[in-house]
């Protein structure tokens, strides 16, 4: 059952409120942080309440959902942007490039390759982030810290994507203190290898998608651009 539009909104604007706090105290501007509504395994309406709210994208993790759902949001939705957030295989990279706006979780150079391809056969420059597992989780995809470097750098060489920055998700801990030392220390990490990066290769890498529901103040304090919230706009899945 998806909740009222009434309902989102107040939700949406308690996230706004938690964002607009985490700011203050971080010394940043809450208009350097979007919220992505995550719709997956939500109808397309739930796209739709986005849009009405003026956000400005929505997160998805499997192709084909967003292949089906997108088609059924309202006109009044068209310039959502849609991104991908969830694990991409290389066979799929067309279809990817295809359906969505954004690519968030790029994480190897094969990879790289197939969507800079199927960006050239489609005649567009696609936007990317490099999923980065910055928390050393071994449950998590994403490129290890230390291999990020040359990701960045073979990224940087394709003439069909353009670079956007980087997204990452913490681990979980066994009890809410653990959790928030493995975010803090995650969203840490990502933002040095960024600052890093962006200052060694001259190129801003602007994009930190980083923080969900359970993580998203300690992800803003510690610069994230782009927050992907799900459960806290639309309930559990
Ligand atoms: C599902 C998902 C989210 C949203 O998580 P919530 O805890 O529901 O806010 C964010 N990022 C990724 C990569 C996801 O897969």
């Amino acid at each position: 059952m998806m909740i009222s539009y009434e309902e989102f909104a107040d939700r949406a604007n308690a996230i706004r409120s938690q964002i607009a706090a985490a700011c203050a105290t971080a010394g940043r501007d809450s208009r350097e942080v979007e919220v992505l509504a995550v719709t997956k395994t939500h109808p397309a309406l739930a796209a739709d309440y986005a849009a009405r709210y003026g956000l400005r994208g929505v997160g998805e993790n499997r192709v084909q959902e967003t292949q089906d759902k997108r088609p059924q949001t309202a006109p009044t939705s068209a310039a959502l942007r849609w991104e991908l957030i969830g694990h991409l295989q290389s066979n799929k990279a067309r279809l990817a490039a295809q359906h969505f706006d954004r690519i968030q979780s790029v994480d190897s150079e094969k990879l790289l390759n197939h969507l800079d391809r199927a960006a050239a056969e489609l005649g567009k420059i696609l936007p990317v982030l490099l999923q980065i597992n910055a928390g050393d989780d071994p449950a998590k995809f994403g490129a290890d810290l230390a291999e990020a470097p040359r990701l960045v750098a073979a990224a940087l060489t394709k003439k069909n994507l353009r670079v956007d920055g980087f997204m990452t998700i913490a681990p979980l801990g066994t009890t809410p203190e653990e959790t928030a030392a493995h975010a803090q220390r995650t969203f840490a990490n990502l933002r040095h290898l960024r600052d890093d990066l962006a200052a060694r290769l001259g190129t801003p890498l602007r994009e930190l998608s980083m923080g969900m529901t359970g993580d998203l103040a300690l992800a803003v304090a510690a610069g994230s651009t782009m927050v992907r919230v799900g459960t806290a706009l639309y309930g559990a899945r």
